[in-house]
């Protein structure tokens, strides 16, 4: 349940009832509006039964929250958050894109494409060092030495950097060399991952997992946020549906729903949820359009010998076009770009 306080409530009364709160073995979590302070109630509601809060001094309204996630839930937070990684702000009044290859696969490869990005005019350069791939025998990637190449193109070119970690070990190594953790789709409900990687206080973007309800995927910000990092921007990458033209189906329905529901910064990846070059412009171009926050596009210096998800990929060119075309979009969009 939340508790509204009514505009201009006086301190002593708010921290009256945090002190109520917090005096039954609950979590009091405060949320300091422009007009009303809100606070949210984190743990068993029934142990305040007994408290008329209704008629404590200052109190507006008592809300229930009835979804299970609540850290996440825009009743607890209204104002939308505001999430820094490196140099690049996500959710605020600029439109984030971040781009790079599927894999890191070598270091002339990581570094030229951190400087195509950044002269196309994405803020956040990906690259995977750690995998999941479908097939074991696929390319696994280069793991700490991937880091090290990230971490060079970070210092090179400015760039903020994220990386997919899938294990214990990955996040112990990742936090030495970049801004932002990727939790990927096949992790989504590897809850233990998530609170690692909430532990680790460094933002983390949390893909929506494959078959994932936008239910659970909340639920699943909510593992990292309840470890005391409120860092979390989310990412639709399609889902899996009866369609096969595309490799997923891409939820651009997720963008409005996630901004009606929670207070997290939304990001689309039309690579993934589309897994098809052609497809990627129309469906960017839908994300900005249905409100995101941002975009993740993969993109490599010669999609034809990528190691991984090269028919996704676009060339730097056609990085630059796109981005070039999102411009005035995101602009009527109210966005910065
Ligand atoms: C990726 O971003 O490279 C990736 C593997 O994405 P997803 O987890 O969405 O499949
Ligand atoms: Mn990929």
């Amino acid at each position: 349940m939340i508790i509204v306080m009514k505009p201009g409530a006086k301190k002593e009364s708010i921290q009256n009832i945090i002190n109520i709160i917090e005096g039954k073995g609950l979590t009091a979590h405060i949320s300091d509006g422009k007009e009303v302070t809100i606070i949210g109630v984190v743990g068993d509601k029934t142990r305040l039964q007994d408290q008329n809060l209704e008629i404590a001094e200052d109190v507006d309204k008592i809300v229930p929250v009835t979804e299970s996630y609540k850290l996440a839930n825009k009743k607890f937070h209204p104002e939308p958050s505001v999430i820094k990684v490196g140099n690049a702000v996500i959710g605020g009044d600029e439109l984030i894109i971040m781009s790079g290859p599927c894999a890191v696969e070598s270091r002339s490869q990581l570094l030229e494409t951190a400087h195509a990005i950044k002269k196309a005019g994405a803020q956040i350069l990906r690259g995977g060092a750690y995998k999941p791939r479908t097939s074991p025998y696929a390319f696994q990637g280069l793991e700490e030495e991937g880091l090290k190449f990230m971490k060079e193109a970070r210092e090179e070119t400015g760039l903020a950097v994220v990386c997919e970690v899938t294990s214990l070990a990955a996040i112990e190594a990742a936090v030495n060399y970049v801004d932002m953790l990727q939790i990927g789709a096949r992790n989504m409900q590897n809850f233990y991952l998530l609170k690692e990687a909430g532990k680790t206080g460094l933002p983390v973007l949390l893909k929506r997992g494959l078959s994932a309800t936008i239910d659970e995927w909340l639920n699943a910000s909510e593992y990292i946020i309840a470890e005391g990092n409120p860092n979390v921007v989310l990412c639709e990458r399609g889902i899996r549906t009866f369609e096969t033209a595309t490799r997923n189906t891409l939820d651009i329905s997720a963008v409005p729903v996630i901004k009606d529901k929670s207070h997290l910064p939304i990001i689309v990846d039309p690579s993934h949820a589309t897994g098809v070059r052609k497809y990627v412009k129309p469906l960017a171009m839908c994300a900005v359009a249905a409100g995101a926050d941002g975009l993740m596009i993969e993109a490599h210096p010669n999609p034809a010998i990528a190691l991984s998800d090269g028919p996704q990929s676009l060339t730097f060119p056609q990085l630059e076009e796109l981005c070039a075309e999102l411009r005035p979009l995101a602009s009527i969009m109210g966005k910065k770009f």
